[in-house]
């Protein structure tokens, strides 16, 4: 049965939500329920754990944190809406979060380049709907006299001017320092299962791996890779694959600059990012599965063949690896209010970054109402 009831802002305090999970998805939603009245506690493994890079890293810890909201090929649906969202989100986010010691900006724009002709044209289309957005071509571009040279760019490309990168260290230390200020209990221990329980009224027993245990109103799941067998236990059949990416930081062997270069330059697939005056991001793969394969890695540091000279005569400086997670039977993000008190939002794929705000603000949304519903 479908019933609307609304809570009021007073009872909102006394509702403790556990969110199950403390990468970009889950701290930005546990972020956005606090700063609502909710008393919320944020429950990870690993979380204040030291980066250990010869490991798979969580999603969140390898990510470029691209924010690429407005080039998306579709115009329509629920993907589209989401990245709409999100876009108008996070520069207000992004304001919130920063501070003198922390200060947190969006490096803008990012340009994508044709691969062939008929890419070039569907960029034009694309960009002749999206011109309200900063969205626009470029073509007959050479970047031969720049200090570095792009990749092969004879094709001509879009330039996306809101869409950008923001550092994904800093956002999540920004994050948690706001957590703290909104008084959100942070748990660090695996949670083993959970159960529902009835007692004047419905709550949540969480058990932790340490054997100990919490009881809230309750659970957002946004744990990605460990949310499948989370929720199987309750029932429910939702099958998510990891899909592994690596990334390389180049230190470049000239004394050249950045000059003209965008904060994110795609090409032939690959990521490019400039950081300080010679390093250079690059990511990622995508390759099915936990094991990382050094020739994915070969391959995109070639970018079929289409690397400028200065980059094949840089040194890899540092490189790691992590998990995105993506749900198996449907499009990614699984967002779903399972049932009263339970709700997903994991498996995010590789937008986990991107669609954080708009998806807290659903979860927001859908907890204060007595509705089963899916976006
Ligand atoms: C190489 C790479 C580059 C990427 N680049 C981008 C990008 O540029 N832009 C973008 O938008 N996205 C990017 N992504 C995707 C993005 O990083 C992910 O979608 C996002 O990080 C998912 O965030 P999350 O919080 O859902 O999951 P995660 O970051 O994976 O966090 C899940 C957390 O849940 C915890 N957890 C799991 N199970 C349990 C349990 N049982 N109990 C307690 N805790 C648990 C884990 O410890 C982990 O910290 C990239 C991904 C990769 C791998």
């Amino acid at each position: 049965m479908y019933f609307k009831e609304l809570n009021t802002h007073e009872n909102l305090q006394s509702k403790k939500i556990a969110i199950i999970g403390g990468g970009i998805v889950g701290t930005t939603t546990a972020w956005s329920l606090a700063s609502l009245g909710y008393q919320v506690v944020l429950i990870d493994k690993e979380l204040n754990e030291r980066l250990d890079l010869s490991q798979n890293l969580s999603g969140t810890k390898a990510s470029l944190g691209i924010l690429m909201g407005n080039t998306f090929r579709r115009s329509s649906g629920r993907s589209w809406r989401l990245r709409q969202r999100s876009m108008e989100l996070w520069p207000d986010l992004i304001q919130k979060l920063s501070t003198k010691e922390n200060p947190l900006k969006i490096n803008r724009p990012l340009i994508q380049l044709a691969r062939s002709t008929k890419e070039y044209e569907f960029m034009l289309a694309l960009a002749s709907k999206r011109k309200d957005l900063g969205v626009t071509t470029i073509k007959n571009f050479s970047s031969k006299n720049m200090s570095r040279s792009w990749p092969q760019s004879q094709y001509g490309g879009l330039i996306s001017r809101n869409d950008g990168r923001i550092d994904p260290t800093a956002l999540m230390k920004g994050l948690i320092i706001a957590l703290q200020q909104l008084r959100v209990e942070l748990i660090k221990a695996k949670v083993s299962c959970l159960e529902r329980k009835y007692k004047k009224g419905k709550y949540w027993l969480i058990h932790l791996e340490n054997d100990n245990h919490l009881q809230t109103d309750a659970v957002i799941i946004c744990s990605a890779n460990g949310s499948e067998s989370l929720i199987k236990k309750l029932g429910y059949n939702r099958p998510i694959a990891a899909v592994l990416g690596q990334v390389i930081t180049l230190r470049i062997n000239d004394q050249k600059s950045w000059d003209k270069w965008p904060a994110v330059l795609s090409s032939n697939g690959v990521n490019l990012i400039p950081d300080n005056h010679n390093k250079l991001l690059l990511g990622a793969t995508v390759e099915p599965g936990t094991a990382a394969n050094a020739l994915e890695l070969i391959n995109m540091m070639s970018m079929d063949g289409n690397s400028p000279k200065w980059m094949e005569e840089a040194l890899i400086n540092s490189q790691w690896k992590g998990l995105r997670a993506r749900p198996q039977d449907r499009p990614a993000p699984l967002l779903e209010k399972l049932e009263e008190g339970l709700i997903l939002n994991t498996a995010h794929y590789k937008n986990g970054f991107l669609l954080a705000p708009a998806c807290a603000e659903w979860v927001g949304k859908n907890l204060c109402e007595n509705t089963i519903s899916s976006q």
